[in-house]
């Protein structure tokens, strides 16, 4: 058999979180009691005049900015006509010729560029729901902004493209576009497949699948796909270019409808909005908003010392990272600072939501306060940890629970004694460290830790034990 390669781009729908829809004043907020987001326009009633949100227009060219676009300075609305009784006008306001966006790229952590073909705003359709036996509509969603994200057909592999939309998310969230939550449906992707005999360099024919809000059902049903495909092509038939939709109980593909090209939608400008005109001003004042981006972020950690894996943690949320950057500035090992957040604090907001949320009752500075204590020398990493605890429980600042004898720490002539005592107090741990059993001084290091009540730096009283030792 052949080998065949995989070839998939990828077209992301991601609702933007202006307060108000593209085209009248409704909200924009997840759920609600069916059909009570509405108004004439949203709902498309004959007659009514759409008015175009700007903040929708900004939030555009702010994803464009974040993912290496450039923006068009002359853009426009179009009816994108089909019917479906999800969007009653039996068109949707889409952009056709001139998308806000064009030309970008994300970068995956090869290094391999992913390019954007363009980025265009839009209108999202309302939602069919199936019960008992019914169809239910649902226009709350009707005229929520959307952009859509196309790339080039770039992607080679299934974990390509979980990289690419789990970095777009991550980019949208941190420019404050998007939620971004899959589950609620505000990030969606159509992934368009085919395959090809590796080394060919022409494209084959393509199916689309529609609506993956699901990493795991995205992989599974690329998989499955790309096997049907090859399946074909192996016993000499073509694939068809069609619509499909992954059905996840089956695990398998199935086709909606054969794919319509452009002029089945009949496109045509929206007569009733003007067109939009981005000065290179505008595009410069939209520019400075954008915050430092996550691949920035951690490349600037990773020069700071910090490991891969907590760099990559920190960078995750973009209030996570931001309370980092405040709580290191200006120590002398910021990982300790990375240390203290991807350890205790990951552990008690350990979901996504709460990282996203970060709400912790210790403030950056009471963070910065604890590393310095422990950069000094006078509180060690024992007694910091459960201080730390303290903190996070109360939201009082470390020098609420130590006291001056705590942060005097011990000293070393003192230390010695203690190990003595210790050593003269457990013969027998002595001595089955002393035939061998090198877990022993585990025991013999909490018993010095307890005789301090966890003052003692437990790497010196370690090294202390066995320098004693060594000389019975
Ligand atoms: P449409 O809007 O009709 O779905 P486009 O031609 O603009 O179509 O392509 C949509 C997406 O399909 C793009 O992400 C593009 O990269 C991808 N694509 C196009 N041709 C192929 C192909 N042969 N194999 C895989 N992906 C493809
Ligand atoms: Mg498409
Ligand atoms: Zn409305």
């Amino acid at each position: 058999m052949r080998e065949y390669e995989l070839v998939a781009g990828l077209e992301t729908h991601v609702e933007l979180s202006t307060k108000t829809k593209i085209f009248c004043g409704c909200t924009t907020a997840f759920g609600g009691e069916p059909n009570t987001h509405c108004c004439p326009i949203c709902i498309g009633l004959p007659g009514v005049l759409p008015k175009l949100n700007r903040q929708v227009v900004r939030y555009g060219i702010l994803a464009g900015l974040a993912t290496n676009c450039r923006i068009n300075p002359v853009s426009k609305m179009d009816r994108k006509n089909y019917v479906y009784p999800d969007l009653p006008k039996a068109y949707q306001v889409s952009q056709y010729d001139k998308p806000l966006c064009l030309d970008g790229y994300i970068t995956l952590d090869s290094g391999k560029k992913i390019r954007l073909t363009r980025i265009h705003i839009e209108e999202d359709a309302g939602k069919l729901v199936h019960e008992r036996g019914d169809t239910f509509v649902d226009y709350n969603r009707g005229g929520v902004p959307l952009i859509e994200v196309v790339t080039e057909p770039d992607f080679r592999s299934v974990d390509e493209v979980r990289e690419y939309v789990e970095k777009l998310q991550l980019l949208m969230k941190y420019i404050g576009v998007s939620d971004c939550k899959m589950q609620e449906g505000s990030l969606r992707c159509d992934v368009n497949i085919s395959v090809r005999p590796k080394g060919s360099q022409a494209l084959g024919t393509r199916t689309e699948i529609k609506n993956m809000n699901s990493f795991a059902f995205m992989a599974k049903a690329l998989e499955y796909e790309f096997e049907r495909q090859v399946d074909l092509l192996e016993s000499g038939e073509p694939v068809v270019q069609e619509t499909l939709r992954y059905n996840d109980v089956t695990g398998e593909t199935e086709s909606m409808r054969s794919k319509e090209d452009a002029h089945d939608y009949r496109y045509f400008k929206e007569p009733d909005l003007v067109t939009i005109r981005t000065s290179q001003e505008e595009i410069e004042a939209l520019r400075a908003l954008l915050p430092e981006l996550p691949d920035r972020k951690k490349a600037r950690y990773l020069a700071m010392g910090i490991n891969e894996g907590d760099a990559a943690a920190l960078i995750r949320s973009r209030k996570v990272a931001e309370f980092f950057d405040e709580a290191a500035e200006g120590l002398k090992m910021p990982k300790t600072a990375a240390a203290f957040i991807v350890g205790q604090m990951f552990n008690r907001y350990s979901t996504e939501a709460q990282r996203d949320a970060w709400e912790t009752p210790v403030t950056p500075a009471q963070l910065h306060e604890l590393c310095l204590l422990v950069e000094s020398g006078k509180c060690n990493r024992n007694l910091a940890k459960t201080t730390f605890e303290k903190m996070m429980d109360t939201g009082k600042s470390a020098h609420e629970f130590l006291s001056a004898d705590d942060l005097a720490g011990i000293d070393e002539g003192r230390l010695r004694e203690i190990c003595q005592k210790v050593i003269a107090e457990n013969a027998s741990v002595v001595h089955s460290y002393l035939g061998g059993k090198e877990t022993a001084l585990k025991a013999l290091v909490g018993a010095v830790m307890r005789e301090t009540r966890g003052r003692a730096d437990a790497a010196k009283a370690t090294q202390l034990l066995i320098d004693s030792l060594k000389k019975e």
